[in-house]
């Protein structure tokens, strides 16, 4: 796990022993069960390493200098959550980005939503595998958890990655979102032309840009994205539509 060591530590987090034996563990489930499950194109050891985990690390850069993080004075060497923060991870898949997330910030409160039943089977075991409390795992589509009292404008943290493209993942992701709080899309190069082709989306949902950060990892030629969009109003109740509807016309 040198790697993700090395890596995560130019992301500002430090990893103990305890850390890298779950990344470990997490690493040789994934693998296990993509023979039955299908779960990830990526298996080889150093890729899983940097495109999963080290990507999925990578959404941290989009909370420092919010008030969702200590400030590093106080926090000492490595980034700590100034407080239990909600999240859900939207069309999580194998657990990326939301798992190594509550991996390395165990006061995170995490849901993983996911469409898929045996992707949903996989996380429920990775879940309890690895010990992880507060984790609740959900089988459901994000235009139905965006309609449910429960989960509307409920969450600090809304995540994603790979999951549709801008003007439609808006509105899986900013329904679910409180007012103030932060949606990160993780993004390609494509990152610039989705922003732009979602801005209707964005001022019908309640949401604004804040920023495009560009991440590096390493070895990898191309540069990631994280689009970090902020909840500036209450999101019409028309919306999230029905399921499909926001790929199938989108905003
Ligand atoms: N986020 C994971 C990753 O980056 O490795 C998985 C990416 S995979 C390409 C997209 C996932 O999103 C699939 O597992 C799919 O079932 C799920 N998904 C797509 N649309 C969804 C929706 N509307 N609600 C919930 N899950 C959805």
């Amino acid at each position: 796990m040198k790697l993700l060591l090395e890596g995560a530590r130019q992301l500002g987090l430090s990893l103990t022993g305890e850390h890298l034996r779950m990344f470990q563990v997490y690493y040789g489930e994934l693998v296990a069960w993509n023979a039955r499950f299908n779960l990830t194109a990526i298996t080889d050891y150093e890729q899983v390493q940097v495109r999963h985990f080290l990507d999925s690390l990578s959404c941290v850069r989009a909370l420092v200098g919010t008030d969702y993080l200590l400030p590093v004075t106080l926090a000492g060497p490595a980034l700590r959550l100034a407080r239990p923060l909600t999240c859900i991870d939207v069309g999580s898949g194998a657990g990326f980005p939301g798992l190594p997330l509550k991996i390395v910030f165990p006061r995170l409160h995490l849901t993983l939503l996911e469409a898929t039943g045996k992707k949903v089977t996989f996380l429920e075991h990775m879940v309890e595998r690895l010990g992880l409390e507060e984790v609740m795992v959900i089988k459901g589509r994000a235009e139905e958890l965006g309609q449910m009292p429960g989960h509307r404008e409920r969450y600090d943290l809304v995540l994603a990655r790979a999951v549709a493209e801008l003007p439609a993942l808006a509105e899986y992701l900013l329904p679910l979102c409180r007012l103030g709080g932060l949606c990160i899309a993780q993004k390609g190069i494509e990152a610039q032309a989705e922003v732009a082709s979602a801005q209707a989306a964005l001022a019908i949902l309640g949401g604004e840009l804040r920023r495009i950060i560009p991440v590096e990892l390493p070895g990898l030629a191309e540069t990631r994205h994280l689009v970090v969009l902020e909840k500036t109003a209450r999101t019409p109740e028309k919306y999230p539509r029905r399921p499909g509807m926001p790929t199938k016309r989108p905003l």
